[in-house]
């Protein structure tokens, strides 16, 4: 094995939850490989990012139906809630409606980590209007003090008659005391209003709250014919295109280092094109040292922070991910995609890879030689597949779904 590899991971400074300067120190984080090779760490901006949401079948239509109501305000507060889209991790996305006598008088939601919780906009919003007025709120509002004070002090200091809430919390120190804070203090509450939809909309901190690492999503292209490909379909990278939506919708996004050997710059890095996105860090990974010592200078001055391992593995780089307050990671095999074949087959073998987004392209070509599905392709254990989704355009079909190892 080669003495060294390396793991390079940039911070686009437009990217405030990781924006870093000259004078400031990096992030700390330890890696649990072994190696003996000093990490070689430097520094810097990259440069300005451009701005562009997929789960087409996540687009919530708030329209109203008789004896829907709760249904119908929920949606809405989904609607909301998606406008923090890429900016709370490692919060959830929250949104919240106030609505009295039929008429909505407050909303809110969740704008980044760190900012004030949906509720508190829109109580806010809603001002003396809240008193007897119905809270929506697609999550349970939390019941402790963190960087925010609880929002259940919040709506029981205003005075709402009634709360409806789209899912119980997840994270242990929320999950039902919240709920259980209103009714104690006299306020009706209704539970699992639009649950499932509630629950597509914050799947990557559902996960990351439970199993206590980051959503792992395996994304590739294919030929109609089976095979893999390193092209993407026309429009896709453009504004409401699925993989510039997918690009603001992930945290991380895990490239392979051949995608950058010929130049280095702003044009080949993948970018999200939808309006106001926030980027996801970009984690490049080198397998050849000597190619890693060509870009090094060129990768200090875009701002990419290199660390050096005697291992590239999933478990160094989810760990990091995690020390990072990352919810969701996108394997997006672009490049040479035989630079994937390891990271793919440990993300079988232990069982990491969550989810998988491929694109069909309307191309017959020949089997390549190295082909990292074969991991995928020869799994004898059964995998399920569940909750398989697509759309099509005239230029690709794109299907996603969620792998089941059990
Ligand atoms: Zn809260």
């Amino acid at each position: 094995m080669q003495a060294a590899l390396g793991l390079s991971v940039s911070f686009p400074y437009c990217n405030s939850r990781f924006s870093i300067n000259a004078s400031h120190s990096l992030p700390s984080f330890m890696f649990s490989s072994s190696s003996t090779i000093p990490l070689n760490l430097t520094c810097g901006f990259s440069k300005p990012l451009t701005y562009r949401n997929w789960k087409m079948s996540y687009v919530v239509c708030a329209q109203k139906k008789n004896n829907d109501d709760d249904g119908f305000y929920m949606r809405k507060s989904v609607e909301l809630a998606r406008k923090g889209l890429g900016y709370t991790s490692p919060n959830p996305l929250v949104g919240c409606v106030i609505v009295k006598d039929a008429q909505v008088v407050g909303q809110g939601f969740h704008p980044k980590a760190g900012q004030p919780h949906a509720e508190v906009f829109a109580l806010r919003d809603a001002g003396d209007l809240a008193e007897n007025a119905t809270a929506y709120v697609t999550l349970e509002p939390c019941n402790h003090f963190g960087r925010t004070p609880p929002c259940t002090e919040a709506l029981i200091k205003a005075r709402v008659k009634k709360v409806v809430v789209g899912m119980v919390d997840p994270n242990p120190i929320v999950a039902s005391k919240g709920v259980d804070r209103l009714r104690n203090a006299g306020i009706e509450v209704v539970v699992g209003i639009e649950e499932e939809l509630c629950k597509s909309l914050n799947e990557a901190y559902i996960h990351h709250m439970l199993v206590g690492k980051p959503l792992l999503t395996l994304r590739y292209s294919l030929s109609v014919n089976g095979n893999l490909l390193d092209s993407l379909g026309n429009g896709v990278t453009e504004s409401g295109g699925y993989y510039s939506r997918l690009l603001q919708e992930y945290d991380a996004i895990i490239l392979c280092s051949s995608l950058f050997r010929e130049s280095l710059s702003v044009d080949s890095v993948p970018l999200s094109q939808e309006p106001g996105a926030n980027q996801p860090i970009r984690i490049i990974v080198h397998k050849d040292s000597d190619c890693r010592e060509t870009t090094a200078s060129e990768e200090a001055q875009q701002g990419i922070e290199t660390v050096s391992l005697d291992e590239i593995n999933l478990d160094a780089i989810l760990d990091y991910c995690n020390r990072q307050g990352l919810c969701s990671v996108l394997l997006d095999m672009r490049g040479n995609c035989s630079e994937y074949e390891e990271l793919v087959k440990e993300g079988i073998e232990k069982k990491y890879i969550n989810k998988f987004v491929t694109e069909i392209l309307p191309v017959w070509n020949g089997c390549t030689q190295n082909d990292p599905l074969l991991q995928l392709k020869n799994l004898d254990q059964g995998v399920k597949v569940e909750n398989l989704r697509s759309m099509a355009s005239a230029q690709s079909v794109v299907v996603e779904g969620y792998l089941n190892f059990k």
